[in-house]
């Protein structure tokens, strides 16, 4: 390791930020970390004064950041309600649920927690016998999304925050355009979406910074961190594309940064308030006549009465 002095304070750095050519000491880093996050909320108005904003805490490093980071800054001026989803992963969700639970307190926090069994009565678990081909975590992903709006909605919140960073988005962008969805590539807005059911505003606040940046800013923090891995887990072909998209990065410092430019400008061509559709047996906002939830509890009881 170099004994090169921060650029900033010209204390001894710990990290070469290849992209901006810094070094920087622990100190400034995490201050440039916490100006990024700012600097992303004001930019994109996601959270405005008075807002009540629900966070989706799942115990993993990005989301107790997340946490953290809001507590710190906007607890002042806005209500930071933790929210925490339990998918009925036995083994698994535990140890999240308490370091989730221990961060909030921590902070002052309150931490509110909801079961994919009272949800929509499928916990994680017990769909395994009966999902068929579908993967739990395309399930899963559908089942979490709806669980903090409506997390959000019993809580009188107008905002949810997810702790989605540079690298999940770019997944996602190149994910949606393998699979030829241009519908949702041309839609997608990776800062806000705003869901046209109960005025909700989903944001994303770390859109602009790199996994690895947000994993030493939890070591840095001393975050406890989970060790249980999701029994489920079945990432495809997303880490696949983390791989290619560091190995990038590596070589072409700034390539992330540029590519989601690229791809938010695409993006914000035509960014429809969602269809104005709604689901016709929930009421949630929905792309056809059935949103994607009931469509999968649908499918799973179809499932499960085969089997019986
Ligand atoms: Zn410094
Ligand atoms: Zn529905």
């Amino acid at each position: 390791m170099s004994l090169q002095a921060c650029s900033k304070c010209g204390k001894r750095a710990f990290y070469y930020r290849s992209y901006s050519g810094e070094y920087l000491c622990e100190g400034c880093f995490i201050t440039s970390i916490y100006e990024n996050v700012k600097n992303t909320i004001r930019k994109y108005n996601m959270i405005a004064y008075g807002d009540r904003v629900v966070v989706g805490v799942s115990g993993g490093k990005d989301s107790l950041s997340l946490l953290y980071i809001l507590g710190k800054f906007y607890s002042k001026t806005n209500e930071i309600i933790a929210v925490t989803l339990d998918e009925g992963i036995a083994g698994y969700r535990e140890e999240g649920l308490e370091i989730a639970r221990d961060l909030a307190q921590k902070l002052g926090l309150r931490h509110v927690v909801y079961t994919y069994k009272d949800l929509y009565g499928y916990p994680i678990d017990e769909i395994q016998g009966i999902r068929g081909k579908v993967s739990s975590c395309t399930i899963c992903g559908v089942f979490r999304r709806r669980g903090l709006d409506v997390a959000a909605r019993d809580l009188g919140a107008n905002v949810v925050a997810t702790a989605h960073n540079l690298d999940d988005v770019l997944q996602s962008y190149i994910i949606t355009l393998i699979n030829g969805d241009m519908e949702r590539l041309l839609s997608y807005n990776p800062a806000v979406e705003e869901s046209s059911a109960f005025g909700l505003r989903k944001v994303h606040p770390f859109l602009h910074i790199y996994e690895k940046e947000l994993a030493m800013f939890a070591m840095l923090k001393g975050f406890r961190l989970q060790e249980a891995v999701c029994p489920y887990m079945n990432q495809g072909i997303r880490s696949e594309i983390r791989t290619y998209l560091n190995r990038l990065e590596e070589r072409h410092p700034g390539i992330k940064h540029q590519l989601l430019n690229s791809f938010m400008k695409l993006s914000s061509e035509r960014r429809a308030a969602g269809s104005g559709q709604f689901c016709e047996r929930c009421g949630w906002p929905s792309r056809g006549r059935l949103c994607q939830v009931c469509s999968f509890i649908d499918y799973l009881s179809r499932q499960e009465n085969k089997k019986a």
